[in-house]
C-alpha cells in the first residue's frame, strides 16, 4: 500500500487529504503531520476572536471549487444565519470562527464517509527533516520516531513574518518583541499604561487592532509601514461588464496592463462606476498574468506596484474599514508612513525610532511592545527551518524571484536545485508564491489541493496499475 505524507495541516494540507480520501478507489495510507495550529483550521480559522471575518464574500469561499454554493449551503442552516436573505448571505463576509466550524464539518463528514481502503493517521509533530530513501522518503519528525513516506506533500503554509533590518537587531530576542501576529501571546498580559507599535499596515494589522480592543486595550495603537495604511473597503459592486484583458495582446507585459488600468480607472471615473469593479473583472486572470510576465516584469511588479496592488486587491469587509476609520478618526490608531530606525527596550517598555516621511523627521515613541505584523514570508534561505534543511540538502529550491519555492505549477511538484521535477515530492498554496503570485487565498488552495490529490492517484495507479478498480 502506498503512504503520501502531507506536511502541514492547515487548510491546504487537510483539504487535499479530503481529496485524496473522497476519491482514493484502492488501498492508500495518508500521514498528516501538523504542529503548533490546529488540524483543519491553521493559521487562519484558529482565531479565539469572533470579530476576525472572512476577507472572501460567503459565495467565493467554498472548501471545494467544483461545490460554489458549499459554504453557503451549511451557512444558511446555520441557527446564526439561517434567517438573513440568501443574497445577503452570499455577499456577507462570515466571521472566521464559523468558516473553522465548516471545516470542521467538511473534515468529520470526509471520515465517516471514507472507504475502509484508505488509512488515515493524524500526528501532532513537527517534521524536522525529509530524507530520500531509494523511490521513498524517511520523514524525521522532532518528537518521534521516524516514519517512511512514498509521496511528500509540502503543505507548510504561511511562514512567520521576517524581522525588519534595525540598527541593532539584538533587541528581537527582547520579550517585549513579538514576532509572530498569530499567537495570541501578543494579546495578553496587556498593561495599557503605554501605547503599542504594531509593523505592518495591512490585513494582519487589522487582525491585531481587531483583538487588542477585544483584549480591553485602552491607550493608542501605531502602526507603520514605508507605504503607509493601505487598505481599502470591499463590498459587492456590479460586474465590469467587460473582458478587459482581450484588449492587450498575450503574452501580458506589466507596461500594457498598467497602461490598460490606468485607461479602465479613468473611465470609472468619468462614469461613476466603481473602480474595484476593474481589479474584480480579472480576479480569476491573475495566475495567468503572472505566469506570461518575464522575470523582470514580476521583479518590477514587486518593487514598484505590488504595494499599491495589494491595497487594491485585499480589501477588508466595508464594516470593518469602517471601524478601523472611526478609531484612526479618534486618534486612537495611528498609521504612519515611514521606515523603523531602530527599537531599544529601555525599562519595561520599548523606545522605537521612526523616519517618519510625512512628517520628514525622526520620531520616537515609547511603547509597550511591538508587534511584527508583516504577514507571511517565506525564505528558504532563512536557517532554521524545514524548507531550509530541505533547500540545503537540494531537494527544493527558491524561485527565481526567491519568495517562495520553485515548482511546475501544472502538477505542483517541486524543482530540485538542480532543475528537475521531484518525481515525489508536491507543495501548495503559500510555497507557489513566486510561481503563481495569487495562491494563498482559499479559492486558489482548494483547486490546488484538489490538483495535487488527483495527481497523486494518478500517479500511483501508473506506477501499480493492479490497483486501479478495472483489476479489482
Ligand atoms: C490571519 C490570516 C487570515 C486569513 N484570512 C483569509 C480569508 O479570509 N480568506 C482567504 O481566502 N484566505 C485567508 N488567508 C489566507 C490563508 O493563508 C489561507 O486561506 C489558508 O488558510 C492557508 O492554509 P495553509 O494550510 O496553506 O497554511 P497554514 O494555515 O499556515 O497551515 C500550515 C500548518 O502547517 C504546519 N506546519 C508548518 N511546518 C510544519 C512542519 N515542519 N511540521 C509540522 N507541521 C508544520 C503549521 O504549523 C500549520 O499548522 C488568511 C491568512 C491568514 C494568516
Amino acid at each position: 500500500m502506498r503512504t503520501i505524507a502531507i506536511v502541514g495541516g492547515g487548510f491546504a494540507g487537510s483539504i487535499t487529504a479530503v481529496h485524496l480520501m473522497q476519491q482514493a478507489d484502492s488501498p492508500l495510507n495518508i500521514i498528516i503531520i501538523n504542529n503548533r495550529f490546529p488540524l483543519v483550521k491553521g493559521i487562519a480559522y484558529a482565531t479565539p476572536y469572533a470579530e476576525h471575518l472572512l476577507n472572501v464574500p460567503v459565495s467565493s469561499i467554498s472548501a471545494f471549487s467544483q461545490h460554489a454554493d458549499h459554504f453557503f449551503n451549511w451557512l444558511h442552516k446555520h441557527d446564526d444565519f439561517k434567517d438573513i436573505p440568501a443574497e445577503t448571505l452570499k455577499n456577507s463576509f462570515a466571521p472566521r470562527k464559523i468558516y473553522a466550524e465548516y471545516l470542521d464539518t467538511v473534515w468529520a463528514t470526509t471520515l465517516e464517509n471514507k472507504s475502509e481502503q484508505v488509512n488515515l493517521q493524524v500526528i501532532e509533530d513537527e517534521v524536522i527533516n525529509v530524507i530520500p530513501n531509494n523511490d521513498s522518503f524517511n520523514i524525521e519528525l522532532r518528537n518521534a520516531s521516524p516514519i517512511k513516506a512514498d509521496y511528500v506533500v509540502l503543505a507548510t503554509g504561511n511562514a512567520i513574518p521576517k524581522n525588519i533590518p534595525i540598527a541593532d537587531p539584538s533587541f528581537y530576542d527582547s520579550k517585549l518583541y513579538y514576532k509572530n501576529p498569530w499567537d495570541d501571546a501578543c494579546m495578553q498580559g496587556l498593561k495599557s499604561k503605554r501605547d503599542i507599535l504594531i509593523i505592518g499596515n495591512s490585513l494582519t494589522m487589522i487582525d491585531a487592532v481587531i483583538s487588542l480592543q477585544s483584549k480591553g486595550f485602552s491607550k493608542k495603537i501605531y502602526t507603520m509601514s514605508p507605504h503607509g495604511f493601505a487598505i481599502m473597503p470591499d463590498a459587492t459592486v456590479p460586474l465590469y461588464g467587460r473582458d478587459i484583458l482581450s484588449e492587450i495582446p498575450r503574452p501580458y507585459r506589466l507596461y500594457d496592463l498598467v497602461k490598460l488600468f490606468n485607461k479602465h480607472m479613468k473611465r470609472c471615473e468619468r462614469e461613476g462606476i466603481s473602480k474595484v469593479a476593474v481589479v474584480n473583472s480579472i480576479r480569476y486572470q491573475l495566475q495567468n498574468i503572472w505566469f506570461d510576465f518575464s522575470t523582470e516584469d514580476k521583479r518590477y511588479f514587486i518593487k514598484r506596484v505590488s504595494s499599491i496592488w495589494n491595497a487594491w486587491r485585499h480589501r477588508t469587509p466595508a464594516g470593518m474599514y469602517d471601524r478601523i476609520s472611526k478609531l484612526i478618526n479618534a486618534g486612537k490608531l495611528i498609521p504612519i508612513t515611514g521606515r523603523l530606525v531602530s527599537l531599544t527596550e529601555k525599562d519595561g517598555y520599548v523606545e522605537a525610532r521612526i523616519n517618519d516621511k510625512k512628517a520628514n523627521k525622526e520620531i520616537s515613541l515609547d511603547v509597550e511592545r511591538v508587534i511584527n505584523c508583516t504577514g507571511s514570508q517565506i525564505d528558504v534561505q532563512l536557517p532554521g527551518s524545514l524548507l531550509n534543511t530541505l533547500y540545503t540538502a537540494g531537494l527544493i529550491d527558491a524561485d527565481p524571484l526567491r519568495i517562495s519555492l520553485n515548482a511546475d505549477a501544472t502538477t505542483n511538484r517541486v524543482i530540485d536545485r538542480y532543475g528537475n521535477i521531484s518525481p515525489n515530492m508536491y507543495t501548495l498554496g503559500n510555497n507557489m508564491k513566486g510561481i503563481l503570485w495569487e495562491t494563498t487565498g482559499v479559492p486558489e488552495i482548494r483547486a490546488q489541493a484538489e490538483n495535487v490529490a488527483i495527481k497523486l492517484l494518478e500517479q500511483i495507479k501508473e506506477t501499480n496499475p493492479l490497483s486501479s478498480p478495472h483489476y479489482s
